[in-house]
């Protein structure tokens, strides 16, 4: 899986590997249950083996925020939590952490909510990107500035269900979004 302008970041024994190890931290941090609080959509993957990696009880809920669009700065609660976290040891499910613009609108909008603790995990971090400075708890993997897609995260709705991550040429992508699908589902 190395055509042109694909590259594979990690593969699925990779993948596995790294969601093991976040879920042992997070197991080993918390002993009361956490919530996770899942940002829609490209994380549903991750929530899914990481939830199931953990070793401490859970409850899941999602919330989604406004398309991603690269330099305007704007973020809004499209889908919020249906859990009243007030009280409760949060931990926000991200896909990647890009601009950070994300992060630091839910830091902001979940704080307000007054949990007993609000933790990070992000799947995917691509730190040269960063916009406004945020703290993230757990990461699994730090990236360059390149685009990635598989293991939830899109192009365009594709991909999200490939299970490896994939950095590629969004040139490519931009002229045929299918250019990688035999490339990914196929071998
Ligand atoms: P933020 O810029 O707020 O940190 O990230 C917002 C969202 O942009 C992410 O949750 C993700 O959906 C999308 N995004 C950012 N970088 C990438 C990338 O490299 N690939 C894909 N597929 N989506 C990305």
């Amino acid at each position: 899986m190395t055509g042109p302008g694909l590259r594979v970041v990690l593969d699925a024994d990779a993948i596995d590997a790294t969601v093991e190890r976040l879920a042992g931290e997070l197991s080993g941090r918390f002993d009361d249950g956490v919530v996770l609080a899942a940002v829609l959509r490209g994380s549903v993957p991750f929530l899914a083996d990481l939830s199931r990696a953990m070793t401490i009880h859970s409850l899941i809920d999602f919330l989604a925020i406004t398309k991603y669009e690269r330099g305007t700065g704007r973020v809004r609660l499209l889908k919020d939590l249906d859990i009243d976290i007030t009280g409760r040891d949060v931990v926000v499910v991200e896909d990647i952490v890009d601009t950070g613009l994300t992060s630091a609108f839910l830091r902001g909008e979940l704080t307000r909510r007054s949990p007993r603790s609000l933790t990070f995990c992000t799947f995917v971090d691509r730190v040269p990107a960063r916009v406004v400075p945020v703290e993230l708890d757990h990461v699994g993997v730090e990236i360059p500035d390149e685009f990635v897609i598989g293991y939830g995260l899109d192009y365009r709705g594709r991909y999200r269900n490939v299970k490896v991550l994939a950095a590629v040429d969004t040139d490519v992508l931009s002229s045929d979004p299918d250019a990688y699908v035999d490339e990914l589902y196929l071998s």
